[in-house]
């Protein structure tokens, strides 16, 4: 250091003229320690009372984030310039404290110092930055009220707030002023401007904001893409990604970004996957916001092949002990059926926070692997992290999964009682679950009943599975009214309805679902399954005969069942919705897509690989039979991941103990 040989070796002492530069490069270094230092030598040799010298100590300790030294300093100043001023209120506007802020700067306009145009910019940006939206945009209009005019870097920071406000009046207000004032060329402004329209859903106007553009920048194509994704335009957002690529533009990690989490939110995974590739392809390197968007895709489709090069990629540029990367890791391994490997994500990471104590609790309990969920709230109770509400859902919906009836009731009191978490609508599902499948349905029902509110579509749903499980018709058809009320449209409820009244051969209330179905123009959602091979993801869809295999897989599965019958198992008719011929009725149900597709995985995988099947239904009881029977006949181990939980079959036997 420089400032301790001059001092210790030459004997010279800096005077007020040396000691801010001196302040300045500490500054730089970002080394508090020694700033700290020269500030008590300014003390001991009395330059602190130089006005130059305390100002660059509180821009020092501003920059080091020390607001309480700089606010001391501050207060010792005999004659505080605006600069100085400026720098301390938009220090506070920063960190929130609005209080103190406006304590300054009124401070500062009474003892006669006119606030600038970086007094007010750093109030508005401070205020944005910390989250105090609403303060940020009543600097703004106070700053056009006292007759100052506000340039592009105010414009371009109140419009942040204005959006994350959603108030429309207050944005078309500011758009105005840009008009106005001419600053349309500023190319921060306009992309502040695309961003504020879009998270206010006005997307008509954001685009014609962006189309009116002289020429486009990188900022302000992200901010039209991201605010057509935010407002579920997937089809337009990708269509505009496309258009801006064709265009020979730079697109950046975030362009490219923003799109992959735009497809991966709204269903579209394979696209998701492709644009990743390319992102590849192109040379834009992913970073630690990319991989986390990206992974749900991987694992929404059980594109195990595609997570683990993504998992490859991580550990390769060094952001595999990110929080987010590694939680969206363990997430991906849970969804392809991958336990394990997702409780090694999590055991070798060397930072955890409560979105990863989640993923791994969320995935032991989508496996239904109840002891290890315990196990790891345990260990999590020891650890520093606190439990919030998701991590209980986990816990509840583990105990409902494995039938731990008692500790799942006291988990729901615990959660009350010691950590004072109301319980949520998704914990009552999981409590009704959890007492329907014990066969306490009555019990299940006056939960229902006792509900501080009003239980949701989730919590009629559970009980009404419970029904089916239990046979329980009169409390089906209660959850069935209240169902049909809450969500009209959705077929899932009718079939399951019609299942439980199909399982008492009540054929004639079966005909009056089926009705009712029609005439509210509704049609069976089609069962749908995807499978990963060679990494291609295939779908299939229930009853499709359009797979250029379909005639193997066909033939393949009729071999399965001769054996089957030999082997003294029957299919269960029972599951399918029509009262028809029990041959016929054989058929239908070798339509459906998860055994097409584990069809599709037997002829296209060597012997004695494992396979995994995705469907967007719940499995149904045939064929969880039929792939009870593949998995010892042909020694596979077969991952099946429905709606609610996963399904891991090995050796003619379900993880889930026939319990779904
Ligand atoms: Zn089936
Ligand atoms: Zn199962």
């Amino acid at each position: 250091m420089l400032f301790s040989r001059m001092v210790i070796q030459y004997n010279v002492l800096p005077d007020t003229r040396v000691v801010p530069s001196i302040v300045k490069a500490c500054s730089g270094l970002n080394s508090l320690r020694i700033g700290k230092q020269v500030h008590g030598f300014c003390v001991t040799s009395g330059v602190c009372l130089d006005s130059f010298v305390q100002s660059s100590l509180v821009h020092f300790y501003l920059k080091c984030g020390r607001m309480e030294y700089a606010c001391k300093v501050f207060d010792e100043m005999s004659d505080p310039d605006v600069v100085s001023c400026s720098a301390l209120v938009s220090g506070y506007a920063r960190e929130g404290h609005v209080k103190e802020a406006r304590k300054v700067f009124g401070k500062m306009v009474d003892v006669g110092i006119e606030p600038n145009l970086v007094t007010w910019n750093g109030l508005v940006a401070g205020f944005n930055q910390s989250g105090c939206y609403m303060d940020a945009v009543n600097v703004f209009q106070e700053m056009c009220g006292r007759g100052f005019k506000p340039d592009g870097t105010t414009v371009s920071s109140v419009l942040p707030a204005v959006g994350n406000l959603g108030d429309v009046l207050v944005g078309v207000q500011v758009h105005g002023y840009v008009y106005k004032r001419g600053l349309g060329s500023d190319k921060c402004v306009v992309s502040a401007m695309i961003d504020m329209y879009g998270k206010c859903s006005l997307t008509v106007e954001m685009s014609k904001v962006f189309d009116e553009m002289q020429d486009v920048d990188v900022g302000s194509c992200n901010a039209l893409i991201s605010g057509l994704a935010r407002n579920g335009l997937t089809d337009d957002a990708l269509e505009a990604f496309k258009r801006l690529r064709s265009q020979e533009l730079e697109l950046n990690v975030v362009s490219w970004t923003s799109i992959i989490a735009c497809c991966s939110q709204h269903g579209k995974d394979i696209e998701a996957l492709e644009i990743f590739r390319e992102m590849q392809v192109c040379g834009v390197k992913p970073n630690a916001v990319t991989i986390p968007c990206l992974l749900p895709a991987c694992g929404n489709v059980a594109a195990l092949m595609h997570g683990k090069s993504v998992h490859g990629f991580c550990l390769r540029s060094g952001i595999l002990n990110n929080v987010y990367v590694g939680s969206a890791l363990i997430d991906m391994y849970a969804n392809c059926g991958r336990i394990r490997l997702a409780q090694i994500c999590f055991d070798r990471m060397p930072f955890r926070n409560i979105v990863c104590w989640n993923a791994i609790m969320g995935g032991h309990a989508m496996h239904g692997n109840a002891n290890e969920v315990l196990e790891i709230f345990h260990l999590m109770e020891k650890s520093d992290q606190k439990p919030d509400f998701i991590t209980f859902t986990s816990l509840l919906s583990a105990c409902s999964h494995s039938g731990f009836t008692e500790q799942g009731e006291r988990y729901f009191k615990k959660m009350q009682n010691d950590y004072g978490i109301k319980p949520r609508v998704e914990h009552y599902a999981c409590l009704v679950t959890l007492l329907g499948r014990a066969g306490k349905i009555k019990e299940a029902y006056s939960t229902i009943e006792k509900m501080p509110y009003e239980p949701d579509a989730c919590v009629w749903g559970a009980l009404l599975s419970s029904c089916r499980v239990h046979n329980n018709l009169e409390l089906a058809q209660v959850a069935a009214d209240k169902l049909f009320e809450l969500e009209p449209n959705n077929p899932g409820n009718y079939v399951l309805l019609s299942n439980i009244y199909a399982n008492k051969g009540l054929w004639k209330e079966v005909d009056k679902v089926r009705d009712l179905m029609k005439k509210m123009g509704m049609r069976k959602n089609p069962g749908c399954s995807w499978i990963e091979i060679k990494n291609k993801v295939h779908m299939l869809l229930a009853g499709d005969r359009s797979h250029p295999q379909m005639f193997k897989i066909l033939e393949k599965m009729e071999n399965l069942s001769m054996e089957m019958k030999k082997s003294g198992c029957l299919p269960v008719t029972s599951f399918v919705l029509q009262d028809v011929e029990d041959q016929e009725k054989e058929h239908i149900l070798c339509g459906h897509s998860e055994k097409l597709a584990v069809v599709l995985g037997l002829l296209n995988t060597p012997h004695g690989s494992s396979l995994q099947v995705i469907k967007n239904l719940r499995i149904c009881g045939d064929c969880h039979d039929v792939i009870k029977f593949i998995s010892r006949f042909e020694q596979r181990e077969i991952y099946v991941r429905d709606t609610n939980r996963f399904h891991h079959f090995k050796d003619g036997f379900c993880s889930c103990g026939d319990y779904w």
